[in-house]
Formats: C-alpha cells, sequence, structure tokens
C-alpha cells in the first residue's frame, strides 16, 4: 500500500460511515472463516475419533472370535464364557456375546442383547462376514463370524461404549482453538486499521465535499496518495478554484456598478441591513446619507458616452474622497474602526453608510461637512463643473429597521431638501406626511387626468393703450367633481415633482389648440398662449408633437405661443433653441414667462428665437410704490425694444399700473384689470364675441 500523506483537519467520525461498514465486512470474513475451519476441524476430527473406536472394536471382537474359535472346536464351553467375561471386563466394552453357529447363546457378558443385535447376529451366520452398526446412544456394534478349518462355529457380538477408543476432543483441539484465538485477536484489529487506512482518503474528501456544501468554502485538499484518491483530490481543487473565480465574477455583476466600481444599491442595502443588525438594540445608529446631483444628467446629455463614463468616474471619485475626509473629520477614531462606506445608488444618486454615528446632531455635522465638500466646483475637460448636491439623511433604527426603509426614508429627505436653502435635510416624520400627502395627490392627479378634470381657463391679454383683446393664456384648472376648483399653485409644483407635468400641459396644449381653431372657424380668430413645463421642453419629440397637434386641431401655427419661463429657458438656451427650431420654422410664436426672476445672459437671450417677454407680475405690483421695480420695468422695456421683442406685462391690477407700463411702450398688459382666467364660454361672451361685434361695426 503506498504511503498516504494527509495534511488537512483530521476528518470526523462517522458511527456508521463507509470505513466502519467496511471494517465490519472485513472483521466477518475473518470471524467466518474462522467458524469454517473450526467445523472442518471438529468434523475431521470426530471422523478420526470413529475409526478409532470402529477399529478398537474389531480388534476386541477379533479376539473374541479367534479365542472361541478353538474352544468350541474343543468343545470346551467354560473357558469361552471365562474369556467373553474377561474381554467384557475392559472399560471401553459394553457386552460380549457369543453364539453358535445357529444363533443360540454360548456366552454373555454385560446387558442383555437388544432386538437390533440378535437380527444382525444371524445375518452374519448366514453371509460370514465382519459387520459394524451403530446401536441406540451411539454405541458401536461389531459382530464377526467364529470359523474354524473353513467351518462356521458361532458368531462373536461385541458392542463397545460410546465412549470406548474415542479421543479426547477437549485435550485433542485446545491448542488449535488457542492458536485460533491469538490469530484472530491479531487479524481483527489489524484488518480493521487496514481499511480504515485505505478508505481515509475518501474519508478527506467527504469532509471537504461537506465544508464545500456546508460554507461554499474549503482550504484545498491534499492527498498524495499517488492512486486515483489524488487525482480525484486534484480534481476537487480545480473545480473548486473555478467555482470560486466564477462566483467572483458573479458577484462582481451583481452587487459593484460597473462603471465607478462602487458598491452598487443591492450591496448598499445588505451592508445596511448588516449595520442595523449590529446596532441591535443598543442606542448605536447607523446614518445613511443620499445624496443627488442635479446638474449631472443635464451635463451628460451632452456628453457621448465615453466622456459621460469619465465624468461619472470621475465624480464617483470626488464623492469617495470626500467621504473619506469627511469621516476622518467627524467620526474620527469610529472611522478607523467601521470607516464610512459609499455606494452608487442610481443614474444620478449615491450615499453613504456611517456606522456608529454616537447622535442626530453628529449625522447632521457629517451631512454639513460632506455637502460643502462635494459642492465645490471642480475642472473637467476645460469644463468648470458644479454638482449641485442635494442630500436626504436618515437614521436606523430610529427611521427604520430594515434597509429598505431607511433609505426610502432618507430619499423622502432629499426630497424635502430640493426645496430647503441648504439643499440638506434630515428625515422626521412630518416629511413622511408631507411625502404621503403628495402620493395622494398623484393618485387622485392620475385619476382627475383621466376622467378629464383638468380644463383650461382662459385670461384675456390686452392692449394697453386701446383696450382691445389681442391674444388670450390657456391657464389649467382642477375642475373636481363636487364643483370645487383646485388652484395651479397647488398641482403644478405638484406634477412637477411626480412627472404628471407633461400629460397635463399636454391635454391643456390640445385644449387651447381646439379652442383657438374653433374660435377662428368662428371668424373670431386669437393669438393663444400655452404654458410649457421643463420636463416637456426635455423630451426630444416636443416640436413634433406640438406640430402634430396644431394640424389635428387645424390651427394657424402664428395664433399659437409658447410661454417658457426665464429660469427654463435659460437653464440650457442651447438645447432650448434646438428643440424650439423646427417650431419657430413652422410659424409657431415664443415667450419668455415670468422675465426679470431669472438670471438671462444678454448673450443667450440673444440667442433665443423670442418673439415677446413677459415682465413678471411681481415688478408690475410694485410699480408706483418700489422705484427699484420701476427701474427693473423700465430696462425690461428699453432691452425688449433693442432686442425687437413684444412685451407683455403680467398681473395689472391697477390702472395706475397700466397707465405707467403704456407710458414707457409696454404693448400689453394681461391682469385682474381686465379679466381672471375664465373658462371658454365667459371667454366667447365677454371678449370673443364683444370684439367680433365691435370689428363689424367699425367695418
Ligand atoms: P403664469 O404662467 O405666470 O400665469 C400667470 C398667473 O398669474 C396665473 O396664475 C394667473 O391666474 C395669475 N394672474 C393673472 N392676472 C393676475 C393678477 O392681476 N394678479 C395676480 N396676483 N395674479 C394674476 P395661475 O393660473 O394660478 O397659474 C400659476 C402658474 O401655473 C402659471 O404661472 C404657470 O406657470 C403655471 N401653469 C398654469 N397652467 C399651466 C399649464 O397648463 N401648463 C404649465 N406648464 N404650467 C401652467
Ligand atoms: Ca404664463
Ligand atoms: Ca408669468
Amino acid at each position: 500500500m503506498p504511503a498516504t500523506v494527509l495534511t488537512s483537519a483530521a476528518p470526523p467520525r462517522r458511527p456508521l460511515g463507509l470505513g466502519v461498514r467496511a471494517s465490519l465486512f472485513a472483521v466477518g470474513l475473518v470471524l467466518a472463516t474462522a467458524a469454517i475451519s473450526s467445523i472442518a476441524v471438529i468434523i475431521g476430527f470426530e471422523n478420526e475419533s470413529r475409526r478409532h473406536q470402529e477399529t478398537g472394536g474389531r480388534e476386541v471382537a477379533d479376539r473374541v472370535a479367534r479365542y472361541s474359535a478353538d474352544a468350541i472346536a474343543r468343545g470346551d464351553f467354560p473357558s469361552v464364557a471365562t474369556n467373553v467375561a474377561r474381554m467384557a471386563s475392559r472399560s471401553e466394552v459394553q457386552r460380549v456375546v457369543v453364539t453358535d453357529a445357529a444363533g443360540a447363546e454360548i456366552a454373555s457378558h454385560g446387558a442383555a442383547a437388544e432386538r437390533q443385535e440378535l437380527g444382525l447376529i444371524s445375518r452374519v451366520a448366514q453371509r460370514r462376514e465382519l459387520t459394524l452398526a451403530r446401536a441406540s446412544g451411539d454405541a458401536l456394534i461389531t459382530i464377526e463370524p467364529i470359523e474354524h478349518g473353513g467351518r462356521l462355529l458361532g458368531v462373536a457380538a461385541v458392542t463397545i461404549k460410546p465412549q470406548g477408543f474415542r479421543y479426547n476432543a477437549m485435550l485433542a483441539l485446545t491448542p488449535f482453538f488457542l492458536a485460533l484465538v491469538c490469530f484472530m485477536l491479531v487479524a481483527i484489529p489489524a484488518v480493521v486499521s487496514i481499511v480504515r487506512r485505505a478508505l481515509r482518503p475518501l474519508e478527506v474528501l467527504t469532509h471537504f465535499a461537506e465544508e464545500m456544501g456546508d460554507r461554499g468554502d474549503a482550504a484545498p485538499v491534499s492527498l498524495k496518495t499517488g492512486d486515483e484518491f489524488e487525482v480525484l483530490a486534484s480534481a476537487f481543487n480545480q473545480m473548486i478554484a473555478r467555482l470560486q473565480a466564477s462566483m467572483k465574477k458573479i458577484q462582481q455583476i451583481a452587487f459593484v456598478d460597473p462603471v465607478t466600481q462602487l458598491p452598487n444599491q443591492d450591496r448598499f442595502q445588505r451592508e445596511l441591513d448588516f449595520a442595523i443588525l449590529q446596532a441591535g438594540q443598543g442606542d448605536a445608529l447607523a446614518a445613511v446619507f443620499v445624496f443627488e446631483f442635479q446638474r449631472l444628467p443635464r451635463l451628460m446629455q451632452t456628453l457621448d458616452p465615453e466622456a459621460a463614463r469619465e465624468l461619472m468616474r470621475l465624480v464617483a471619485e470626488r464623492f469617495m474622497g470626500a467621504v473619506r475626509a469627511t469621516d476622518r473629520l467627524i467620526r474620527l477614531q469610529q472611522a478607523q474602526e467601521r470607516p464610512a462606506t459609499g455606494a452608487r445608488l442610481g443614474a444620478h444618486d449615491f450615499a453613504v453608510l456611517a456606522p456608529r454615528i454616537a447622535s442626530p446632531a453628529e449625522a447632521a455635522r457629517f451631512a454639513q461637512q460632506l455637502h460643502t465638500a462635494l459642492e465645490q466646483p471642480f475642472e473637467w475637460r476645460a469644463h468648470k463643473i458644479a454638482l449641485g448636491a442635494i442630500g436626504g439623511v436618515a437614521l436606523a433604527p430610529r427611521d427604520g429597521r430594515e434597509a429598505d426603509s431607511v433609505i426610502r426614508h432618507a430619499r423622502m429627505a432629499l426630497g424635502a431638501a430640493q426645496g430647503a436653502p441648504s439643499r440638506l435635510k434630515i428625515f422626521t416624520p412630518s416629511i413622511d406626511r408631507a411625502a404621503m400627502a403628495r402620493l395622494v395627490l398623484e393618485r387622485d392627479m392620475r385619476a382627475a387626468i383621466e376622467r378629464g378634470e383638468f380644463r383650461a381657463f382662459f385670461q384675456p391679454k390686452v392692449n394697453l393703450s386701446s383696450g382691445r383683446m389681442e391674444g388670450v393664456e390657456a391657464l389649467a384648472r382642477w375642475l373636481r367633481p363636487d364643483g370645487a376648483l383646485v388652484s395651479p399653485a397647488r398641482f403644478i409644483p405638484a406634477a412637477e415633482e411626480n412627472g404628471l407635468i407633461e400629460l397635463l400641459s399636454n391635454a391643456i396644449l390640445r385644449e387651447a389648440c381646439w379652442k383657438g381653431a374653433a374660435w377662428s372657424r368662428a371668424g373670431m380668430a386669437t393669438k393663444i398662449a400655452v404654458n410649457v413645463s421643463a420636463l416637456q421642453l426635455r423630451n426630444k419629440r416636443f416640436a413634433e408633437h406640438v406640430l402634430h397637434l396644431i394640424k389635428q386641431a387645424g390651427l394657424a401655427p402664428h395664433l399659437l405661443e409658447l410661454e417658457i419661463t426665464e429660469s427654463v429657458a435659460m437653464e440650457d438656451a442651447a438645447h432650448a433653441v434646438r428643440v424650439l427650431e423646427p417650431l419657430r420654422e413652422a410659424g409657431v410664436r415664443l415667450a419668455i414667462d415670468d422675465f426679470g426672476c431669472g438670471h438671462s445672459s444678454l448673450a443667450a437671450l440673444s440667442q433665443l428665437p423670442v418673439d415677446v417677454i413677459k415682465i413678471d407680475r411681481q415688478f408690475v405690483a410694485g410699480l408706483g410704490s418700489d422705484k427699484q421695480a420701476e427701474a427693473i420695468v423700465e430696462m425690461i422695456l428699453a432691452l425688449a425694444a433693442t432686442l425687437g421683442h413684444g412685451v407683455v406685462a403680467e398681473g395689472v391690477e391697477r390702472r395706475d399700473q397700466a397707465e405707467f407700463l403704456a407710458a414707457r411702450g409696454c404693448v400689453w398688459g394681461q391682469g385682474f384689470l381686465y379679466s381672471a382666467a375664465v373658462p371658454a364660454e365667459d371667454l366667447v361672451r365677454d371678449w370673443l364675441g364683444r370684439r367680433a361685434e365691435q370689428d363689424e361695426q367699425a367695418a
């Protein structure tokens, strides 16, 4: 047997493993061999012992027959009897009988003869040959004819005791059995040890396979047996190595963001779940920070995919750098033991997990420090990049005992941070309530859009000097089935947040187009302005959609005016120009809404294909009381005159405002002084119809 080198840990003993079964089998085999050889020896001994008895019986019978032959021939019967008695006195002999040729007894000694013996005697008398037979109790009967000079004189029958002339089994076989026992005492342990040794590598392999099954991992097996076991062991090792390599790959795919190599959301969730588990029942907190980079999406859109990935990697690097620096600064030695970890949660948002945060105040300090670091602008490929970070914070287990809910709450805080001056929020139950309310509102709005509860109302735009209506603005109103009117101030911001604004604005746009076309057909053609949201403008097919709508409705393109707020238009002026170009070409007019509130650059403003500027109503409200507002209004009017744009003043409520504006060259005004936004029927009755009548009279 080749040498076995075992370096793995000792395998556990299994009560009825293959080793035990094989040992039991081998021991059984040894015992069976011993038993069979014992039986063979005993049978052989027994046969030999019987043969010895028969020889002894025959010898006695022979001596009786020979002595009796001479005595009977002489007629000396007393001498026969004496001889019979002498022979019968031997310890092996049970009985001796001598008969004459006719079977009549001449002499006998011992117990009475049995019938069987008498029958045998007469048969021997006839056939004249020696006969052996077994009597009851295994006594041996030997019967011999008594002959003299070829003449049959009688028969001698000798019965030997069952044990007569037998060997003593005890004495004869004791050495054999002693040797056998000694042999087994040596053979059984030897057999067991040989079998176990032979099967030991199998146990090592089994143990290895079990470990793999239990823990999915095990130290490689090293078997140097030089036989199939060694081949098997190295095959196992190779298999495991491959398995581990593919596991690693799968984990990489499943848990790592391919672009930034940061942990992904799944991985982050697991780590957070683990941190929550470790925090246990104690008052240790784990803080989750979610940061969104609001300027990133726009920037990414303008980059080719390779550049976008490069920027993303750079952002991730800066993010992690900021996380580590903040961690060292705020959490001090905690950071050494269990550092904060970062992850990429979505396209433009990242998360940080800081385990063992001492208090909500520390979490707030951490968030602030990190936010400040993230807000530092940086240079990349000749771009100066500011990420526009906003952040939300949630604490576990305070804000949730499961990773899911903690992350959700941090995201809710992030949502609330959008409107906060600090651009940071820590989750509170009121944020949760507000989020719930938003959710309910969103659900209601969806249903309302489907039921057509959003309707366009129309506000006239009036020529300030003539008082004549020269256009209308379509404004969305939510007419609830119970007759209540919901203000856009409530639902427009919500719709912008939940993305329903596109659907809603499109519905208003459609209605406005159809109404405008109908008025045209009725001889009451008027310019109709519609508000456009940032989200609509982001849609690449916006122009296509609008052109399709006006064509469907049959509205002349020059009657449609799209109002885009200054901030939306200036956010990415180049993009706005691109999207709006086809509309301009078709003759659709463009207005800049809420002008004066945003940060227009003159360069961008001159680039935009604008027809009209709308002065925001906050400046109009200041006319007559606020010198600064007046100055701004004058400036806007001068600017518009230079660029050749028309001007509409919003929120004209008093006559003096209208006069101020008209005196400085503002052509149009819009406001409660003339009319609030009214349903289409009211507009037709009070404005469009009246104007048509006046036109008719004038003609
Ligand atoms: P906006 O485009 O600046 O619309 C003018 C707002 O001023 C309207 O508010 C209008 O009712 C109000 N207004 C008009 N005259 C006066 C006045 O003399 N004094 C005062 N204080 N206010 C006056 P409304 O209808 O509440 O709309 C608010 C904003 O919601 C709009 O501001 C517009 O940005 C947005 N919006 C309304 N309808 C739509 C729509 O269909 N789509 C989109 N994207 N936005 C809409
Ligand atoms: Ca408007
Ligand atoms: Ca406005």
